[in-house]
């Protein structure tokens, strides 16, 4: 029987001698614990002595493998990354909000091919893969048959969507004449090619880019579009105090967006909110009560848009997440370096509003959970995601900490929030198959990809019409 349990032909096995944080609901940690993987999903978890006992028959030799005490964690989930805007790493570097978007991302995004979508999201997901990524939630891209096509490449599990917009000042004229109809007949289009596809890796869900690129039709149709699907809506939600002033008095409301999406009934447990920074106490209770979830980007709300209230949201029972944005406003596509950030910003926060300082707000625990539970939650995939449990999805990194990031180890969860590198993640595993193992990425060639990638971005650069300051140009 070696390699397959009895009665099927799934390939079982077996990594033991590890330190497993298991995320489960009653934080079980196993100091020298095993996982045995049958198939695509996770057969039993527990001490290493009891699970070799259990089912080493079970497996082939090869298939028995030695973690040497590293880590075993979940894989982390980005729930807001633009995997579209890869290539354009760098092109909008210390720029105001309005150059950023009119003078560099719409020609930027609207020049793009499928092709470039494609090599983007390789790239981008390469990246991810490197950080411990198994699973992201797309923010709202191009192309998302090009998207689809590397997610399948990678190995990586994702919740595709469309970058949708129906209105707005400055819009590139290929994309000003979509009406709201277009947009979901498109997006159903997209769902019906490509949801669960992949191996069941990849979802299909709804865009909608932000309020001010949204007209009151394509609001009400996404709602109920995503509904009768039963999938989510990603839409970037109150990024600008410009947002919710502008939400006032078109839309003739008190507040701002969160008070609109909440009077036409948009709040619901499927919508992701990304970034949603500028909140009053009453819009907090609407998130909490309509069991929204919320992606906070701590590196690009220092960058673009302010101090997202997430120690009020955490307490008013808000599921956060944690995302990278993309790389124009972030840079860096590491859910590592975010975790890191997440905990310091909003230490800093409580300093900078109270006049006083609180090292105890979001504390690793807390980052920790953000990452996994909730970023399983806020891509309503937890039922399968987010934690090592036994009938979930086998998607799980391996972290080697005996390095000088974060040797000595003492307290495991904080060495994983405030000393784990990205070069610490040393092997990914999504849906049963690794992805990457011993730091190398299996399933693309990342040389290929890079170069590819390169020639890719300079071209649609010229394409575009961008041209950076001399000072500023590489090439
Ligand atoms: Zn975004």
């Amino acid at each position: 029987m070696g390699g397959t349990t009895e009665g099927s032909e799934r390939t079982i096995l077996i990594l033991h001698n590890a330190f497993i944080v298991t995320m489960d609901p009653a934080s079980r940690v196993f100091t020298d614990g095993a996982i045995v993987v049958a198939g695509d999903r996770i057969e039993a978890v527990g001490p290493s002595a009891q699970i070799i006992r259990d089912f080493s028959h079970l497996a082939a030799a090869e298939s028995l493998v030695d973690l040497r005490s590293q880590f075993l964690l979940p894989g982390f989930v980005n729930t807001h990354v633009h995997t579209s805007q890869q290539l354009g790493r760098g092109i909008a570097d210390d720029v105001d909000l309005m150059t950023w978007l009119h003078q560099r991302i719409w020609p930027y995004e609207s020049n793009m091919t499928e092709k470039d979508s494609y090599l983007s999201t390789l790239l981008c997901g390469i990246e991810l893969i490197r950080s411990g990524v198994t699973c992201f939630a797309e923010a709202g891209g191009q192309h998302v048959s090009g998207m689809a096509r590397a997610v399948e490449e990678l190995g990586l599990r994702a919740c595709l969507t469309q970058s949708i917009m129906d209105t707005g000042d400055g819009l590139p004229g290929n994309w000003s004449s979509c009406s709201a109809d277009y947009c979901i007949q498109s997006q159903k289009e997209l769902y019906d090619k490509h949801h669960n596809t992949a191996d069941g890796r990849i979802r299909v869900w709804f865009g909608l880019r932000q309020i001010m690129n949204a007209t009151n039709e394509l609001l009400l149709k996404t709602r109920d579009a995503a509904e009768e699907l039963k999938t989510g809506i990603h839409m970037h939600v109150a990024e600008i105090p410009y947002e919710n002033q502008l939400v006032m008095s078109t839309r003739k409301i008190d507040h701002g967006t969160v008070t609109y999406l909440e009077k036409i009934d948009l709040l619901r447990s499927n919508l992701l909110a990304a970034h949603s920074v500028w909140l009053n106490d009453a819009e907090i209770g609407f998130f909490s009560k309509a069991n929204v979830k919320v992606s906070h980007c701590p590196a690009s709300a220092m960058r673009m848009l302010g101090f997202a209230r997430i120690k009020e949201m955490l307490e008013a029972g808000i599921c956060v997440s944690l995302g990278t944005d993309g790389a124009p406003s972030n840079n860096r596509m590491s859910i590592v370096d975010e975790m890191y950030l997440a905990s310091l910003i909003n230490k800093g926060r409580e300093a900078f509003m109270r006049g006083t300082t609180n090292p105890t707000a979001i504390p690793s625990e807390t980052v920790l959970k953000m990452v996994t539970v909730n970023g399983a939650k806020s891509v309503l995939w937890d039922n399968e995601i987010g934690s090592l449990e036994v009938g979930k999805k086998a998607d799980m990194i391996v972290v080697n900490p005996f390095s000088w990031t974060m040797v000595p180890l003492h307290d495991c969860i904080s060495s994983l929030v405030y000393c784990m590198r990205t070069e610490n993640i040393h092997s990914v595993m999504c849906n049963g198959q690794w992805i990457m193992k011993d730091h190398k990425i299996l399933r693309v060639n990342e040389e290929e990809v890079i170069s590819l990638a390169m020639d890719a971005s300079v071209d649609l650069l010229k394409r575009a019409g961008i041209s950076l300051p001399k000072r500023m140009n590489y090439l």
